[in-house]
C-alpha cells in the first residue's frame, strides 16, 4: 500500500500547507485518514474527489475533520453528482457518496457544527457515516481497520490500517505519552507518531508528544519506520528529524507534503 501526506500541520497550518490528511491505496481504492483544514485542496490537487472510497477520521478535532465540510458541499454540489444534465455533465443516478468512518460521537458533532449555519445534516447526506468503536474491526475495501482509544483532550483513536499483504501503518492520533500506542503499535511497519510540541506542556493536561517522546513511542512499539508529524513549520526541521532519532535510536522520517511512502 501507499501513503501520501497531504497534510502534516497542527491545529494551524503551515504557510500553503494543511493540517491532518493522508492518502491510502492500495490498487485502485481510496482511503482519507483525516481530514483537517486545507485537506479538501491537497486532496484535489491529487486525485479525483470523487474516487475516494472511505474517509476515516480519528478524532473531532477541528484540524482532523473540519475539511469533511468543504468535501460534502462538493459531493452535493458539483455539476457531475446531479441526477439531470447540468452544463455539459451527463447527470448521473448514481452520485458518488464515500463512506465516512467516525468515531463515536461524531454524527452529534458534526451536527452542532453545521447548525451553526443550517448545515445541520449536511456531512452525513454527502457521506455514508458510520461510527466505530474500539475493539471492532472494520473493513473497507481491501484493507482492515483497527482501533485503540488514545488519550488526549477529546476521544481520539489510533487507527491501523492493514493490507491484505499484511503489512500494517500505525495512525497514532494525538495523544500524551501512554502505553496504549505501543502496545497497539506493536511491530508495526509504519507508525506516523505525532511530535507537536518543541518541550512537554508547562501546564495543564498533557495532551500532545515531543519528537523525541514520538520516536522513544515507535522503538518501545519495536515499530520498523516511524514518521513524525503534526509537526509545525516553525519549528526547525532538522532539530524535529533529530529529537526524533535520539528517542527512536534510528533515523526517523518527518512528514511533508506530497511525501510518499511505499509499505
Ligand atoms: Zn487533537
Amino acid at each position: 500500500m501507499r501513503v501520501t501526506v497531504l497534510g502534516k500541520s497542527p491545529a494551524w497550518q503551515d504557510a500553503g500547507g494543511a493540517c491532518s490528511g493522508y492518502l491510502v491505496e492500495e490498487d485502485d481504492y481510496a482511503l482519507l485518514v483525516d481530514c483537517g483544514n486545507g485537506v479538501f485542496g491537497k486532496l484535489r490537487a491529487r486525485i479525483d474527489y470523487t474516487d475516494v472510497d472511505s474517509v476515516a477520521i480519528t478524532h473531532m478535532h477541528a484540524d482532523h475533520f473540519i475539511d469533511l465540510f468543504p468535501f460534502a458541499y462538493a459531493l452535493l454540489l458539483t455539476p457531475r453528482q446531479q441526477p439531470v444534465p447540468v452544463a455539459g455533465w451527463p447527470g448521473t443516478s448514481e452520485p458518488a457518496r464515500p463512506r465516512l468512518i467516525a468515531p463515536a460521537g461524531a454524527q452529534a458533532t458534526l451536527r452542532a457544527v453545521g447548525s451553526a449555519w443550517g448545515g445541520e445534516e449536511l456531512v452525513e447526506t454527502a457521506f455514508r457515516l458510520e461510527e466505530y468503536r474500539e475493539g471492532s474491526p472494520l473493513t473497507a475495501g481491501p484493507f482492515t481497520l483497527r482501533f485503540a482509544g488514545m488519550p488526549h483532550y477529546v476521544p481520539t483513536f489510533a487507527i491501523e490500517v492493514k493490507a491484505p499483504s499484511g503489512r500494517r501503518i500505525t495512525f497514532g492520533a494525538d495523544c500524551r505519552p501512554n502505553e496504549e500506542l505501543v502496545e497497539f503499535a506493536r511491530d508495526t511497519d509504519l507508525l506516523v507518531a505525532e511530535a507537536t510540541l518543541p518541550r512537554p506542556e508547562r501546564t495543564g493536561i498533557r495532551g500532545h508528544l515531543t519528537p523525541e517522546e514520538a520516536g522513544a513511542h515507535a522503538r518501545r512499539a519495536g515499530a520498523a519506520r516511524v514518521m513524525l508529524t503534526h509537526v509545525s513549520d516553525e519549528l526547525d526541521a532538522e532539530w524535529v528529524r533529530a529529537e526524533g532519532a535520539r528517542g527512536f535510536h534510528a533515523p526517523v522520517e518527518l512528514a511533508a507534503e506530497g511525501l510518499v511512502v511505499e509499505i
